[in-house]
């Protein structure tokens, strides 16, 4: 038995397998500029960055995609954490409600907190962007995330899955 299905956390609304939103607390440890696909560069500066997206098919299987290794990239938000010196920090893992647009709605509403970064990975939506900023003040932003009713989750939760998703070496996009 190596799946890490024990190790999720008990109670609440915000487990790794539920289908629902989740949100990428990514650091970015150095200033540096990723090519994303057709749109070109983007620079990033050194911080926190929190990237909304969704998973009907589980989020444990999504984000065990975004955190092991990509043969190709898919998502926009693949090719900042294809980059060195970037790591995902936390995963905040919520149900349906509040859906991933939604939630971006609420992070771009957060001014001063927040700083969209424009047209990332909102490809099929109509909002600006599903990847902002965070201003100084992580705290804050992460009170913000959990008064969403999102619940934190660090990537060993994820760990072991990704060990058994390399074995088959499946992808999940087909
Ligand atoms: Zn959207």
């Amino acid at each position: 038995m190596q799946r890490a299905d024990a190790a999720a956390p008990a109670g609440g609304s915000g487990g790794p397998g539920i289908k629902g939103t989740y949100v990428l607390d990514i650091e970015v440890c150095q200033e540096l500029t990723v090519n994303v696909g057709r749109q070109g560069p983007h620079r990033f500066r050194r911080g926190h960055y929190y990237y909304v997206g969704s998973a009907r098919a589980g989020i444990r299987a999504r984000v065990q995609r975004h955190l092991g290794h990509r043969r190709r990239l898919f998502w926009h938000v693949d090719y900042l954490l294809a980059a060195a010196g970037v790591r995902v920090q936390t995963i905040w893992v919520g149900g349906l409600h509040p859906g991933e647009c939604q939630v971006a709605h609420s992070l771009a509403a957060e001014v001063g907190l927040m700083e969209p970064v424009a047209r990332f990975g909102a490809g099929d939506c109509g909002c600006p962007t599903h990847l902002f900023r965070v201003h100084s003040g992580t705290k804050r932003a992460a009170a913000m995330l959990a008064g969403l009713g999102l619940s934190a989750c660090t990537p060993g939760m994820f760990a072991a899955g990704v060990q058994e998703d390399q074995e088959h070496t499946r992808d999940v996009d087909g």
